[in-house]
């Protein structure tokens, strides 16, 4: 008999959530009701945000965020090659032309300085992402932003709770964006959400989720009229009050889900010390990563084989290993539309072929820990046909 098979990611979810979402159901409201405007109110105040508003899903809010920065048709937004597509995909929903600009070796966020050499005067946005849960360079990016009047988008689907220079991700740029689909800190099923301390771009973000239309249901409802007006071309990006009350239930776990993470990264870090030939990822100082996931880089010459050898032995030992990720710029529709090619982006290029997730979530036991740090060990010298 073989191990249960481990993923790299796995939503958890309790009896009170379950209770949550059952409460929604036999509430009056199934959609925008009291439940999305309590979940808004608590994730914005966990974040430190002045606005929360909630989307279908963390693509959809990155769509909304991109429309709120003012992200048109002929305009650039400055991004990473090393996302999720969805990331760079929000801006071509706009009209725009995603540009991307390299990483830093280190963290393998978006560096400042290579952001800087790729704005034009179509430049609207730069949109950072928080890799694997650690912080961009905020504050650099910040001034770059401000130094030639682009809004800062920061896509921090692998980040709530993390911190940067004693604030927390969420209340640093202009739009900070989530996701709570299963594999991320919290989960709605799908569903997403858009931060900012700007109420204009909170009522926008509130209008665009709703096909475009300046008033909600629920508002016509208090106030005796039917009366509505669609002002813009908006889409139904919206979360129902089913989604929200079991959102509203998970934060309640955040601050433990983020201390179980940080706890199993430094047992692999202590496990995987003696292995030259793995390198696990950084934090820098002034940081705390929420650890999203826990990319380690595969040295091919110090471990004598491949990272596809190493994942395919893990794989084989029913250990969930994944790559995050392939380069956007390396895609497909990229390549074909874009005249993409490889050597574009050396540093997020040399690291995706490096790259290697292992398995990390918070109902994960250190023996698990143990088991992933020993299959890898031994994997150079296992076969992997
Ligand atoms: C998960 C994720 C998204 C998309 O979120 P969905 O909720 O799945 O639409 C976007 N960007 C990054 C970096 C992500 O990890």
């Amino acid at each position: 008999m073989g191990d249960p098979f481990l993923p790299y990611g796995r939503h958890h979810v309790t009896d009170d959530d379950i209770a949550a979402a059952v409460g929604a159901l036999r509430s009056d409201w199934l959609t925008t009701g009291p439940a999305v405007e309590r979940f808004e109110r608590a994730f914005a105040d966990r974040v430190g945000a002045r606005f929360a508003v909630s989307f279908s899903s963390g693509t959809a809010a990155l769509h909304g965020a991109a429309t709120a920065a003012g992200i048109v048709p002929g305009d650039e937004a400055v991004t990473t090659p090393l996302t999720f597509c969805a990331t760079a995909n929000c801006v071509l929903y706009c009209g725009g032309t995603p540009v991307f600009a390299d990483v830093c070796e280190d963290t393998l966020n978006i560096n400042p300085a290579e952001v800087e050499k790729r704005i034009t005067p179509n430049t609207r946005a730069i949109i950072a992402v928080d890799y694997a849960g650690h912080p961009a360079d905020l504050d650099t990016l910040r001034a770059v932003a401000d130094r030639h009047g682009l809004a800062l988008i920061e896509d921090a689907c692998h980040a709530p709770g993390a911190e940067y220079r004693g604030r927390t991700v969420g209340g640093i740029s202009d739009l900070t964006v989530f996701s709570f689909h299963p594999v991320k800190h919290l989960t709605t099923g799908e569903g997403g959400m858009v931060t900012t301390d700007r109420e204009d771009l909170a009522r926008r973000l509130k209008r665009f989720r709703n096909h475009g239309i300046d008033t909600e249901a629920r508002e016509r409802l208090a106030a005796g009229s039917w009366a509505y007006d669609m002002v813009e071309l908006g889409f139904n990006y919206r979360l129902s009050d089913i989604a929200s009350a079991l959102g509203l239930s998970q934060l309640a776990r955040l601050g433990q889900n983020l201390r179980r993470r940080r706890q199993l990264v430094h047992r692999y870090r202590e496990a995987l010390a003696g292995l030259p030939w793995v390198r696990c990822p950084v934090e820098r100082a002034g940081v705390r990563s929420a650890w999203h996931l826990f990319p380690v880089r595969i040295d091919e010459e110090a471990a004598g084989c491949c990272r596809d050898h190493v994942f395919r032995v893990l794989r084989a030992a029913n250990i969930g290993v994944n790559v995050h990720y392939r380069p956007v710029h390396l895609h497909t529709y990229y390549r074909d539309r874009f005249g993409y090619c490889e050597g574009a982006f050396p540093v997020a290029e040399k690291a995706f072929s490096a790259l290697l997730t292992l398995p990390l979530f918070p109902g994960m036991t250190d023996e698990d820990v143990d088991r992933v740090a020993a299959r890898l060990a031994a994997a150079p010298r296992e076969d992997s046909r």
